[in-house]
């Protein structure tokens, strides 16, 4: 793909849980039918590193089981126990392909993640016992699958303080603007999400003022761009009524044009969140945007 700049690779662990059937778990890894044409897989924390170290990734993450939620507090517990067991054999596969002559990037970066499904002392626990081995950097998993966002801030809330200082943050599949800035808030470094590619391909629009879907009846005589304030090539070309006609027929360009402006507005938003970081003006930034991404226009 021809992208010089760091990749973060995930490792197939949640798409197991997530998409595969007849998926069965044992201690060595999973045995799962793909959801594609069925074929029988295996895969377990060395198969996955592998792959990662094939695909020379910048960060590659930890082989994790992903519970459903709801799951009971005894299979969680169950599960983060087998979690560690899993990311201390990721860790050693990770050094020895590492030092492989080889290896296309032998300084690849391997992340823990954090599980525990809802359950606090449990999330609390499993991020202690990952913190004590000395990964690159750590992730929260298992969240953004449903549970009320309030949940997900409480939980972040939780094991924040026991994620080593020096190392970085990442809040996996996470989010919305506003669910951005309130991690941020609470501590969270690394975002990664498809929301502002996919939505943007169902025609809602991130913008300075709020979310809008560009198909909406209003916006079909509206000469204004997506967004006033944007300087991505979509805002300065394109109308929201030429947006709205292309939705309307068919045409594969309007989801091509929210994209784009979708990620340059997502680029920006972390720029400008470095930005108040640096300057010790975030909570100012945060009081005005934290409500204001998040309205409907
Ligand atoms: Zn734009």
């Amino acid at each position: 793909m021809n992208w010089q700049r760091p990749i973060l690779t995930d490792s197939g662990g949640f798409q197991v849980f997530s998409l595969s059937t007849l998926r069965k778990i044992k201690e060595e890894g999973v045995y799962f039918s793909s959801h594609i044409d069925g074929k029988k897989i295996f895969m377990g924390p060395e198969e996955s590193m592998q792959i990662q170290s094939n695909l020379a990734s910048t960060i590659a993450m930890a082989f994790d089981e992903c519970v459903e939620n709801p799951s009971t507090h005894e299979y969680s517990r169950l599960s983060c126990e087998r979690t560690t067991r899993w990311l201390k054999r990721c860790k050693a596969e990770m050094t020895r392909l590492n030092q492989l002559e080889t290896t296309i990037n032998k300084n690849q970066m391997l992340f823990g993640i954090n599980q525990g499904c809802v359950y606090d002392d449990l999330r609390i626990e499993h991020m202690k016992e990952i913190a004590e081995l000395d990964m690159d950097g750590f992730a929260i998993g298992g969240l953004a699958v449903g549970e009320p966002t309030e949940v997900m801030y409480h939980i972040i809330e939780q094991v924040e303080p026991f994620m080593p200082k020096e190392k970085p943050r990442y809040l996996m599949g996470v989010g919305t603007p506003t669910n951005i800035v309130e991690a941020v808030y609470r501590g969270v470094d690394l975002f990664d999400c498809v929301m502002p590619t996919r939505n943007a391909r169902h025609a809602t629009v991130f913008t300075w003022k709020g979310i809008l879907h560009a198909t909406n009846a209003k916006y079909q005589l509206d000469d204004s761009p997506l967004d006033n304030e944007c300087e991505c090539d979509t805002c300065k070309n394109f109308s929201k009524a030429y947006i709205r006609h292309l939705f309307k027929a068919n045409e594969q360009l309007a989801g091509r044009l929210c994209v784009e402006h979708n990620l340059y507005f997502y680029n920006t938003l972390m720029e400008k969140i470095r930005e108040a970081l640096d300057t010790g003006t975030f909570n100012e930034f945060r009081n005005k945007y934290s409500p204001l991404l998040a309205t409907k226009l």
